[in-house]
């Protein structure tokens, strides 16, 4: 399940995986964008986990309580698009858990599901336009699939990353990468690497 604690560490492993993979996200930028978003996310994620190390035991009791601050600093602290679309994605993802102490697979899914309305309701995009939602709709139907966490996770993992390596295809018509039309192709969305490793960070915490 997921707890406070599991929150945390979720947190935690995705800064640990976004720092790893830092260079890679950043020449993924490169290719459709402006070359920042491995050094956008890492200060991201650096903060979040700075600002959920700053809160009292007493203060982090729930899930719901972890992720809200870990969001407020996504978006105050990334100047990107990334940081709001991440931002608001904990933000809802929180408000979703509510005062639950813990998450089963339904109640991430739903998690995630409200996540994902954020990142909708903020970039305006729908699937296909080659962004990180590439990424999020198959993880959430992954999640959808299975009652056990741990089981439900991994399967979201995979569905990310192949979600993530299907954005090659795709032509942007949101965001930057938008600006390059037709030579948008071919090249993966780096927002959709991130969510993968995003994605992976809780399938690791969980296992
Ligand atoms: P910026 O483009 O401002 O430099 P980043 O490089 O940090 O910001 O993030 C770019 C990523 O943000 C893209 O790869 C894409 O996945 C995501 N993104 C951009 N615009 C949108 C949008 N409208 N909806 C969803 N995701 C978006
Ligand atoms: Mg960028
Ligand atoms: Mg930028």
């Amino acid at each position: 399940v997921l707890d406070a604690e599991r929150a945390r560490a979720w947190l935690g492993r995705a800064d640990e995986l976004i720092s790893l993979h830092a260079e890679e996200l950043t020449a993924l930028d490169a290719a459709i964008g402006d070359a920042d978003h491995g050094a956008n996310m890492a200060r991201g994620m650096a903060a979040a986990v700075a600002a959920v190390a700053a809160l009292g035991q007493e203060e982090a009791q729930t899930p719901a309580a972890v992720l809200k601050p870990a969001a407020l600093a996504l978006v105050s602290k990334v100047g990107g698009a990334s940081g709001p679309l991440y931002g608001t994605f904990f933000l809802r993802a929180a408000g979703s858990c509510g005062q639950l102490p813990e998450l089963g697979a339904g109640a991430i899914a739903e998690a995630v599901e409200a996540g994902i309305g954020g990142i909708v309701q903020r970039g305006r995009a729908q699937a296909g336009e080659k962004t990180m939602l590439d990424a999020w709709y198959p993880a959430l139907e992954a999640l959808r699939a299975h009652d056990e966490p741990a089981a439900a996770a991994r399967a979201a993992a995979s569905a990310a990353a192949v979600g993530r390596d299907a954005t090659a295809a795709m032509r942007a018509t949101k965001g930057r990468a938008s600006y390059l039309g037709e030579r948008s192709v071919g090249h993966v969305d780096p927002g959709a690497a991130s969510t993968a490793l995003i994605v992976q960070a809780l399938a690791d915490v969980l296992d």
